[in-house]
């Protein structure tokens, strides 16, 4: 990062890789260079025994068997791995999958691909805070489900799911559960073996690792997860990725898992002081409303919605200065309002205006005592060039269904 750089509070997105993990990258990428399914020679020993370390310590701290691991390009990976894969095989039993409005897209495209196939989907609505209740869960179910899709911890709110519940609902039922738990990982206690989870997904880059690696946990015993590859080649990873393993990510990914051991409380602690710091301040403002659960959140993120302020000029106010996730996914391939904070029942304007500020590892004080200034005028800016009579114009708006947030009941209205 350059010192002109915008303040980076963007580490949902992704994360600068750990120096620690950058020193055992590199010579991985150069004299290192083995091919780990080379057992012929040292250098695909070696390489190897990077991949088995690397293994065993993502294990580890998930409370997993290393045989449990299958290494992948990321997290959308694995979730493609885990939907596709069990559906092909279990499409004896049923083609019914549940899932839920607010995953990530690689679930829910998984699922679209799969409902053009034949399948059926049912898509939970979650509350207005995201969550999602066991009734639900429970009522969702037939004899021909497969498959229940629920994340650990949303990548837009950090709203956590109960997802030894819901697992242990799936269980009783025998139907395969997989959870998306990218963001879950390093953020908050994960014990695979205790979850019930039949699968889980994960990425290094969201965890200071790098890019382009992830994993995909498969139980093995009570009970055993079974699913058909989804790359087929030289039988890798047993058989179920085949591809030469990413040697450099692999190892940078276990190093990445390994910087956080013994360390997650106090980091957890320290990042979840500023972003109170910063959503505290922020909500001071008038109509700033919170997006999502305050209760059952992860310590990284804050969402907040600037009601009544334009998204796009608020945007382009602020990302000079921080880089941020705005409530509208601003990929040109995209330009749609978040589809999570839609389905929790922001009005379109809401969405619009809402923001994802996410703090991580190198978050300083500093950094927030900026980004409250920085937000603070740039609301107040765009408030004022775009409404010059913002008082009104919440008392107009307060009905109109655009600007609608959850947190705002109807009966409030001023008209
Ligand atoms: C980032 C993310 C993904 C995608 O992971 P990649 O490794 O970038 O493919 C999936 N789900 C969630 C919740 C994420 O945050």
């Amino acid at each position: 990062m350059n010192n002109s750089d915008p303040i980076y509070l963007d580490y949902h997105a992704t994360t600068p890789c750990d120096p620690a993990v950058i020193e055992v990258v590199v010579p991985l990428l150069g004299i290192e260079f083995g091919n780990a399914s080379s057992r012929q020679h040292v250098y695909g020993l070696r390489a190897a025994g990077e991949v088995n370390k690397a293994r065993e310590e993502i294990a580890g701290f998930i409370h997993a068997d290393p045989e449990e691991i299958v290494f992948t390009s990321g997290s959308t990976e694995s979730i493609n791995l885990a939907i596709k894969g069990v559906a092909e095989l279990y499409i004896a039993k049923g083609k019914h999958i549940i899932t839920a409005k607010t995953e990530h897209t690689a679930v829910l495209d998984c699922c679209k691909r799969l409902e053009e196939k034949g399948f059926e989907i049912t898509c939970l609505q979650t509350d207005d805070r995201g969550a999602i209740t066991e009734q639900q869960l429970q009522a969702a179910i037939r004899n021909d489900t497969i498959l229940i899709a629920l994340m650990w911890a949303n990548n837009e709110t950090g709203v956590i799911h109960p997802i030894e519940k819901f697992a242990d609902i799936a269980n009783r039922h025998n139907v395969v559960f997989f959870s998306d738990a990218t963001q879950a990982l390093g953020k908050i206690e994960i014990d695979a073996k205790n979850s019930g989870a039949g699968l889980l997904s994960f990425s290094a880059h969201k965890i200071y690792g790098p890019k382009g690696v992830g994993a995909l946990y498969i139980r093995r015993k009570n009970p055993r997860v079974r699913l058909l590859p989804q790359i087929d080649g030289g039988g890798q990873e047993k058989g179920l990725r085949s591809g030469t393993l990413n040697v450099p990510g692999i190892a940078g990914f276990g190093k990445a898992v390994n910087v956080y051991k013994g360390n997650l409380s106090t980091e957890r602690k320290n990042i979840s002081e500023l972003r109170d710091q910063l959503e505290s301040a922020l909500l001071k403002l008038p109509e700033v409303y919170i997006n999502g659960d305050k209760v059952s959140r992860l310590p990284t993120v804050t969402n907040l919605c600037f009601r009544f302020t334009d998204g796009k000029l608020l945007m382009n106010e602020i990302n000079k200065k921080l880089a941020v996730s705005s409530g509208s996914a601003c990929s040109s391939a995209n330009p749609e309002p978040s589809h999570v904070l839609l389905a929790m029942g922001l009005g379109l304007q809401s969405a619009a205006a809402s923001i994802r500020f996410s703090l991580g590892r190198f978050t300083t004080r500093k950094d927030i005592l900026s980004a409250i200034e920085i937000v603070k005028s740039a609301v107040e800016k765009v408030r004022t060039e775009q409404y010059p009579s913002f008082k009104s114009l919440c008392e107009q708006a307060v009905n109109e269904v655009e600007w609608h947030h959850p947190s705002v009941p109807a009966k409030l209205s001023l008209k």
